[in-house]
């Protein structure tokens, strides 16, 4: 009799034990807030914060949102007062100072450079020009033109002072372009500020490049991202068909390709994605998704994966830490290629 009723106590107590253990870990910090879309860096960004309660979920979206716009004004070549807008103007001139934010951009994106082998390169400005203003004519640029171009590329022309914090251009009419890494950055310095404001979990997402981190939201073991299956993809926000659903935790994800930003001369698209060897568009992939511990490391080689092709690209992704690819061919194969860790992240 005393040995069942002290079966019981076990019981309950392991019974209670077990309910503190789901309230304290699992269930703590359950309240989601979804910020829906809204437009930032040319493009649409949402972030869901999960917090122990809503005031902590919309504190750290707000967060999340400022640190965003604040990678924007000083990063965005379209804002002529930006720090980015300065260097592009001065560059050639003098030395130009920039705040901290900007450097470790630059500095990351020289690193991304000398790890690629030069595809990722930020310097890609003139070239990027070059492609805008044969779309407006309507005419592809000349041999002529794209060499012209090609003398003001390379990452080695841009010379860093990291003790003055100053960068300085080693030709003139070289030409500054974060659009492959500044989302990324983005991304990292919201998940950060998250961090701090007590988000016990998140996911942010601009324009289809996303970090998520902790908590998932209640029922769920995994943040659940869906990446564009470029075979079918419209160019309306949302209504393409999905490739595939990633699960992921602690982890981030880009994707690049030709499929969705492209422009269109005499009837032939061009991806905004420049090999700036040849110093014309990237053509081999239709589509390129990276996933990785950061988003800054994920946006930049989804770009340069882009343009080294699948194989030296892939070989790239399979030799680096924590970082997996999902490519896919451009028409007419869209032979779809992953590199041997991926499959653990797909559902
Ligand atoms: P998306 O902007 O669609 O997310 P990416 O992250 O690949 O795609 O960034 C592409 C942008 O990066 C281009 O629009 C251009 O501004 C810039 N870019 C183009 N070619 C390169 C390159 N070889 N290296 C670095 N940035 C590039
Ligand atoms: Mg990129």
């Amino acid at each position: 009799m005393n040995k069942r009723r002290s079966r019981i106590v076990i019981i309950i107590f392991l019974v209670c034990l077990v309910a503190v253990f789901y309230l304290s870990v699992v269930a703590r910090g359950r309240v989601k807030v979804d910020s829906g879309y809204r437009v930032v860096m040319g493009t649409f960004a949402r972030v869901v914060a999960v917090a122990k309660n809503s005031n902590k979920a919309r504190n750290s979206i707000q967060a999340a949102f400022a640190e965003i716009e604040k990678v924007d004004e000083l990063m965005s070549d379209y804002k002529s007062d930006s720090e980015i807008s300065q260097i592009n103007r001065d560059g050639f001139k003098r030395a130009v100072e920039v705040s901290e934010s900007t450097y470790e951009v630059l500095r990351k994106s020289i690193e991304f450079s000398k790890l690629t082998g030069g595809a990722f390169d930020i310097t890609v400005g003139p070239l990027v020009d070059l492609l805008r203003s044969a779309e407006k004519k309507g005419l592809a640029a000349s041999e002529e033109e794209t060499a012209q171009a090609k003398l003001k590329v390379g990452f080695e022309k841009l010379q860093l002072d990291g003790e003055n914090r100053t960068v300085k251009f080693a030709v003139d009419g070289m030409r500054l372009d974060l659009g492959g890494i500044a989302k990324g950055y983005a991304i990292d310095k919201a998940v950060e500020a998250m961090q701090k404001c007590g988000a016990s979990g998140a996911m942010v997402d601009i324009g289809g490049d996303i970090r998520c981190f902790g908590t998932p939201p209640k029922g769920r073991d995994h943040w659940l991202i869906g990446v564009q299956d470029p075979n079918v993809a419209d160019d309306d926000i949302g209504t393409g068909q999905l490739l595939s659903t990633l699960k992921l935790t602690n982890a981030a994800v880009a994707t690049s390709g030709g499929y969705r930003r492209f422009v269109l001369i005499d009837g032939k698209k061009y991806s905004h994605i420049i090999d700036t060897n040849r110093g014309s568009s990237a053509s081999e992939l239709a589509s390129v998704t990276i996933i990785s511990k950061d988003a800054i490391s994920a946006d930049a080689l989804a770009t340069a994966v882009s343009v080294m092709g699948s194989e030296r690209g892939l070989a790239l992704i399979e030799k680096t830490l924590e970082t997996e690819a999902v490519s896919i061919s451009s028409k007419p194969e869209f032979k779809l290629i992953k590199t041997s860790g991926a499959e653990r992240y797909t559902k």
